[in-house]
């Protein structure tokens, strides 16, 4: 296993070996559905909460405010 393999491993592990639930989420949206979420996401005048329930409104979808507050700041699994 390459440096970068293990690297993910243990990125994943620290985050608790579960795959970033927003990640997961986005990927399940079409596009344009997936371009207006990320638009709020990276959009800091929305709070994480108000994002939460936004996702239960518009994809009956009940995200942790913590994945989106973790995955907004970066600190997910990004790496692919
Ligand atoms: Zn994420």
């Amino acid at each position: 296993m390459g440096f970068m393999d293990s690297l993910k491993t243990e990125q994943s592990k620290s985050i608790g070996g579960t795959r970033c639930a927003v990640c997961a989420f986005l990927e399940t949206l079409p596009d344009k559905d997936a371009k207006e979420f990320q638009a709020g996401l990276e959009d800091k005048r929305f709070s994480h909460s108000s994002i939460v329930r936004a996702s239960i409104a518009e994809f009956g979808v009940r995200l942790n405010p913590q994945s989106v507050a973790r995955h907004r700041k970066k600190l997910c699994v990004s790496i692919t």
